[in-house]
């Protein structure tokens, strides 16, 4: 069975012949590959091809893939039973490694997606705020929960449809939004609507509008908002979580959100996400306060197996060093082969993420990610892909690095850019 084959099939059965929309390619145009298999740094897909693989799993794969660790951690737990439905003893490592790693979490719900714990947080800040409206910005991505598909980004951004059908008028009239990197703009807005503002949920490093990180004193300043109206701060950590530093985004930028979200890295690769925060807000959440949120595989045995050996293997020494080193190296590399073409090229990077941008100087904002020539970008994802090394396909998501990413393949990747760029540019 080859690739085309099976999207031809995948077509006639699944909307766009996938789960997920970013998948499809829509936005870069062409197939999607099939993977068979994934191991360390590397896909391959059903016809034998191999990528170096940049996506990750949109995240989760920060050790690589099929790590040993996790993967014998699953199989202890997948003998002992798939699902419970009484609590196991996994769950309460999780819940204590979760609040010894991330600094604001004294209490912590796990739930089976980024979506879920988006969506069950904004509802515990409605519930303890008593207040209807949330905050977010213009091209960050949330899941696809109703009150966030306003001015999303990732695959709402990459097709076009920041405001989904669907979504009624009455959620999205709650949803306000603001410029990403603005301070004085979220000043206004606080200034007129404060005390109607349950939460302000942004992601403390951008990843969906591909990777930009905050200014400088912005998420302080956010902090301050917050704090001075009485709105709840939310850190989006389902990116950032573990990534960007063991303790993720509020750890490395030296900020305290009210309430945090994860996903991704969490799970191991597994379907899992959780939100927490402060003892006083999480003990609102059912059954010890009012505010309903439940799962019936939430804190699942198996996926609490591997969230937790995956989050054994990033707390060794040194890990998010080696990791942001890396990630360095593939940055400074791809500028320096830009550069070399006269391609008006920049980067983003923090930690184990980074983005890439077809534009000439610092991108800070949205304005000016969504400036960026992706039509030149999508002729460069795809000679990368010809040439076996799989970016994320559309020019609005960030790149994960792992540490199974060797120099090696470093290397590999910036001779395989060499190529595509000068191709690219070419056309
Ligand atoms: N928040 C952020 C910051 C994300 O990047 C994503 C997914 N990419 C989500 C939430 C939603 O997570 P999920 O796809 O697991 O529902």
């Amino acid at each position: 069975m080859n690739n085309h084959e099976l999207f031809q099939r995948a077509r006639q059965l699944m909307p766009g012949g996938v789960n997920s929309p970013v998948r499809a390619f829509k936005s870069v145009g062409g197939e999607p590959f099939f993977t068979a298999r994934a191991d360390g740094a590397y896909l391959w897909d059903v016809e034998g091809t191999r990528y170096i693989d940049y996506v990750g799993s949109w995240g989760p794969m920060i050790v690589g893939h099929n790590h040993p660790h996790v993967r014998e951690a699953v199989e202890r737990a997948v003998r002992d039973g798939l699902s419970y439905g009484t609590p196991c003893p996994a769950e309460v490592t999780m819940a204590e490694t979760i609040v010894r790693l991330v600094p604001s979490v004294e209490m912590v719900r796990m739930v089976n997606s980024g979506t879920e714990a988006t969506m069950s947080a904004i509802r515990l800040a409605r519930g303890v705020t008593g207040r209807g409206k949330i905050v977010k910005f213009e091209g960050c991505y949330h899941g696809h929960g109703d009150s966030f598909l306003v001015k999303a980004g990732s695959g709402a951004l990459t097709f076009g449809v920041p405001t989904s059908p669907g979504v009624p008028k009455a959620a999205a009239d709650l949803t306000l939004t603001l410029p990403y990197n603005d301070l004085d703009a979220a000043r206004i807005l606080f200034a007129e609507h404060g005390a109607d503002i349950a939460a302000l949920i942004i992601e403390p490093v951008a990843g969906n509008m591909n990777c930009i990180p905050p200014a400088e004193g912005y998420l302080q300043g956010l902090r301050e908002l917050c704090t001075k109206h009485g709105a709840l701060l939310i850190f989006d950590e389902v990116m950032t979580g573990f990534r960007v530093a063991l303790g993720g985004a509020q750890a490395h930028y030296g900020v305290t959100p009210d309430l945090t979200t994860f996903g991704k890295i969490i799970g191991g690769g597994m379907p899992v996400g959780a939100y927490g925060g402060r003892r006083e807000l999480m003990e609102q959440v059912a059954p010890a306060g009012p505010v309903y949120q439940a799962g019936t595989l939430s804190g699942n045995p198996v996926a609490m197996a591997a969230g937790l050996a995956m989050l054994e293997l990033v707390q060794a020494p040194g890990f998010h060093e080696a990791l942001a080193a890396r990630t360095r190296l593939l940055c400074d590399g791809l500028q320096a082969v830009a550069d070399g073409e006269g391609i008006p090229f920049s980067t983003n990077r923090v930690g184990g993420m980074f983005g890439l941008f077809f534009a000439a100087g610092t991108v800070t904002s949205y304005v000016q990610a969504t400036a960026a020539d992706t039509a030149l970008f999508n002729r460069f994802f795809h000679g990368m892909l010809k040439r076996g090394v799989y970016l994320a396909p559309s020019a609005f998501e960030a790149g994960f690095v792992s540490s199974a990413h060797s120099e090696r393949d470093i290397a590999d990747t910036l001779q395989a850019a060499r190529e595509a760029m000068r191709e690219a540019k070419g056309r």
